[in-house]
């Protein structure tokens, strides 16, 4: 044990990482699918907790949001207080970790529920986004995109009342607002055309766009196993991988605080931190790159720091839309 694991919060047992490194040696093109467990080092709320269950109240709809300009006006007013906890947000070593992995060639696919851009911020290449991208906004009446970050300066000088309040962020640049849909918040419109703008992401209720699903589903078939981190796996739109794994033969293992969805068909299961666990099996598997690269890792409480400290909101890949 080295002196980073004795410092490490929950670090994986010296025993359930020589099981995953040995899984990665038997399996070495990996589909890793991440969630939201991934990015809370970096500062940014899940969305439920160890047993799957919400920790707060739902998130928004497709059909609300789109249904009624209180639930619009609810929508924005808590993303306005919400936001920069996501758009500010570092990587964290487990995401360092897996782009270190994605180019010493281990990882044939990334898949990712999160919206938060970090595995890009962090090198990684090819990530497909399931349920979007936070970091951009597009017009459902004309089509037109805006990066987000372009989207704040309007909505606080539009709504300087609510800009000044405090909220803790929640999920997906949410924050735990207790904000009345009925009372006066000006929403912002597509600059284009005066349409409705929706953040690019997936929302509850709808569904993955089919491509996204296709795409992901033959880098399945390229890959030697599956390898899930920090996901619960209670929504389907990432379960189903893990389940056609099973059907084509291929093992899943996972690493993941707390229960998830998979763990009936699970071939290892490692309950650590995620940044700890992905550290420790870079070190493994690439012991003279890590040499060069010693402590690249942030410690959590460091990439939060970062992460409120600023630094330039993240530009990912704009994709639209759906199945959460
Ligand atoms: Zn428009």
């Amino acid at each position: 044990m080295t002196e980073s694991d004795l410092l490490t919060p929950a670090a994986p047992a010296p025993d359930a990482l020589d099981a995953l490194h040995a899984f990665v040696e038997r399996h070495p093109r990996l589909f890793v699918l991440t969630g939201a467990g991934i990015s809370t080092d970096s500062g940014i709320p899940g969305y439920r907790d160890e047993n799957g269950a919400w920790k707060r109240s739902p998130p928004i709809t497709l059909q609300e949001f789109t249904g009624s300009e209180a639930w619009r006006r609810r929508y924005w007013a808590r993303s306005m207080l919400g936001w920069p906890a996501v758009g500010f947000a570092q990587p964290n070593g487990a995401h360092r970790a897996l782009a270190r992995l994605d180019s010493a060639g281990y990882v044939s696919a990334l898949v990712t529920q999160n919206v938060d851009g970090l595995h890009q911020r962090a090198g990684s290449h090819g990530v497909i986004e399931l349920h979007g991208s936070i970091g951009h906004v597009h017009c459902l009446d004309c089509g037109a995109q805006y990066t987000r970050a372009s989207i704040q300066p309007l909505l606080e000088a539009n709504n300087p009342e609510v800009a000044g309040a405090f909220a803790a962020p929640a999920a997906d640049g949410d924050a735990h607002l207790d904000f009345d849909g009925n009372l006066p918040f000006a929403v912002p419109a597509c600059a284009a055309c005066g349409g409705m703008l929706k953040p690019s992401v997936v929302f509850f209720g709808e569904n993955v766009p089919r491509e996204r699903v296709a795409a992901a589903a033959v880098a399945l078939d390229a890959a030697d196993a599956v390898l899930v981190v920090g996901s619960s796996l209670m929504v389907y739109s990432g379960y189903r991988f893990c389940a056609w794994a099973q059907e084509r033969g291929k093992p899943v293992a996972a690493v993941n605080f707390g229960r998830t969805r998979a763990d009936p068909l699970l071939a290892l299961k490692v309950e650590a931190s995620c940044a700890a666990t992905l550290e420790g099996l870079t070190a493994r598997l690439m012991p003279r790159f890590n040499e060069h690269e010693e402590h690249a890792g942030q410690r959590p409480d460091t990439a939060a720091d970062t992460a409120r400290s600023g630094g330039e909101p993240p530009r990912t890949a704009t994709n639209t839309d759906i199945e959460r």
